[in-house]
């Protein structure tokens, strides 16, 4: 970086506020990531004005940007060469306001989503966003990536929490598009560029979020099942028993759930294994004693109906908890070092023939391979965690043919909610046609002539 800009940002920020060299090398690069930080430059704005004066002077002088939220991504949208300056928004840390009546919070990027969800639990209220990494993820991540998690199903991805958003574009222009309110059609809908835009279009300072009630029942349950048609009848079947109170269905096949419940795992086995599928199912109410008793009866009908083949529901907070960690406990998965993580969505009905798929042609590579496969069977979307051969990028293209390859013609997404960043862009094509890609670009080009927000991510 020239010595100039570096001079004016210490001016800008205060000298505290820039780091270089070592203070930013022996940074980790990412959270599941070994490697360190290659930026030679990090800045930690404390506000939106000082985030736009950085902006400024980075396009004035066509220096490259990438921003950093929690480095929980999954994808390297993140990763940052020497020639980048990496903004860090963990300074942007405040609460600005929790409103119960409106039902709304507004907060900068910088918050965890475990802050704010423990800040609007205080008001007896929930954000439902909810994924394994919320210690360290941010709002402005979440926002950025579009993220998913656990209760999808009944609450949608982030895209159906945001009511407004305040962005900065690559030249410095504060986009303050701060709506307060569910309705509001008065021309196009800003706040969907940035969302999902994984720090290519513009870096997101602070957001209006939707808050629901806090839910005051919940009751979770782990079922086994024999077979994944039975899997995909219990879905519909306790989805409309419990009449839109379904809030998780976190599949695990075989594999998973015997590594998380096989020392040192955290988990012993709530039902035995040798089951070829189990499920987590979670519901959520307002009348603790009337929900469960609806809970318990969906699962009795389903298994009057042959769906279940074992199922263990838990009594107290306690065996909640524990039944949870079942499903949480994914860092089982580098007990070995690093496997190969994939994210991808497709049709209920393609996912035991695709699941088959993969597995034989990976069986025949390497017969020695793991593939452990769970996800949120409920939206679609499997995590395929990989072991295979030797963990190097060579081996990594190879299984990604595998995994990727058959979704085109499944007509499935390379990415459910990861989001593409580096590790997915060779495969954008399989998802995306050469018009929308062409829109994508276009859009790029409009609010980021000079390329430098997050330049290379994505296409
Ligand atoms: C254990 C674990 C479990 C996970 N579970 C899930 C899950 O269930 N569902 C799911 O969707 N994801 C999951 N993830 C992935 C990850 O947590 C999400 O993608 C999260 O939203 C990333 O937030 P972050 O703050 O860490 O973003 P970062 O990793 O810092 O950045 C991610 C991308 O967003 C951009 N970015 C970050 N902040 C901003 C900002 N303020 N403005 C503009 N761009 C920005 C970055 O440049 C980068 O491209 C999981 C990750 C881990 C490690």
């Amino acid at each position: 970086m020239n010595a100039a800009l570096l001079d004016d940002l210490r001016t800008t920020l205060g000298a505290g506020a820039v780091l270089v060299d070592d203070e930013v090398t022996s940074r980790a690069a990412g959270f599941m990531q070994t490697d360190k930080l290659q930026a030679t430059v990090l800045v930690r704005p404390r506000t939106t004005q000082q985030v736009a004066a950085v902006l400024r002077l980075c396009h004035a002088s066509g220096q490259p940007v990438v921003t950093h939220g929690g480095l929980t991504g999954l994808v390297h949208g993140a990763d940052a060469t020497p020639a980048d300056l990496v903004l860090s928004l963990e300074r942007m840390n405040a609460i600005e306001e929790i409103d119960p009546l409106q039902r709304i919070a507004v907060a900068q990027a910088g918050v965890t989503l475990q802050s704010l969800q423990e800040a609007v639990a205080e008001h007896d209220l929930s954000f439902p966003l909810d994924l394994g990494a919320r210690g360290s993820a941010t709002l402005g991540g979440n926002a950025a990536t579009n993220a998913g998690g656990n209760r999808v199903f009944r609450y949608g991805m982030m895209r159906e929490m945001v009511l407004g958003i305040e962005a900065v574009l690559a030249d410095g222009t504060v986009v303050s598009s701060l709506n307060r309110m569910i309705k509001n059609n008065a021309g196009y809908d800003l706040k969907q560029l940035f969302i999902g835009s994984e720090g290519t279009l513009g870096v997101v300072t602070r957001l209006v979020l939707r808050l629901r009630e806090k839910p005051h029942s919940q009751d979770v349950a782990l079922v086994a099942l024999e077979s994944f048609a039975k899997l995909a009848a219990l879905l519909k079947h306790i989805d409309r028993a419990l009449g839109g109170g379904l809030t998780a269905f976190e599949a695990m096949w075989r594999e998973f759930y015997e590594l998380m419940t096989t020392p040192p795992a955290l988990s012993k086995p709530p039902v035995p294994h040798g089951h070829a599928y189990y499920v987590l199912v979670e519901s959520m109410g307002a009348e603790a004693e009337r929900d469960s008793a609806r809970f318990r009866a969906a699962l009795e009908t389903a298994y009057d109906a042959g769906f279940v083949a074992d199922a263990a529901v838990a009594g107290s907070d306690r065996e909640r908890a524990a039944l949870w960690v079942v499903r949480d406990d994914v860092m089982q998965m580098n007990r070995d070092g690093m496997p190969f993580i994939f994210d991808v969505s497709l049709p209920i009905f393609a996912m035991e023939g695709y699941v088959g798929e993969v597995r034989s042609a990976l069986a025949v590579r390497w017969p020695e391979h793991r593939c452990w496969v769970f996800g949120h069977l409920g939206d679609g979307n499997l995590h395929l965690v990989i072991r295979a051969g030797t963990p190097d990028a060579e081996t990594r293209s190879e299984v990604e043919r595998f995994v990727y390859g058959p979704l085109a013609r499944i007509g499935g997404s390379v990415s459910a909610e990861h989001g593409v960043g580096l590790e997915k862009k060779p495969y954008l094509r399989i998802s995306r046609n050469a018009e929308e890609i062409e829109l994508m670009r276009t859009i790029k080009r409009s609010l980021d002539p000079r390329n430098i927000l997050n330049p290379g991510k994505i296409f």
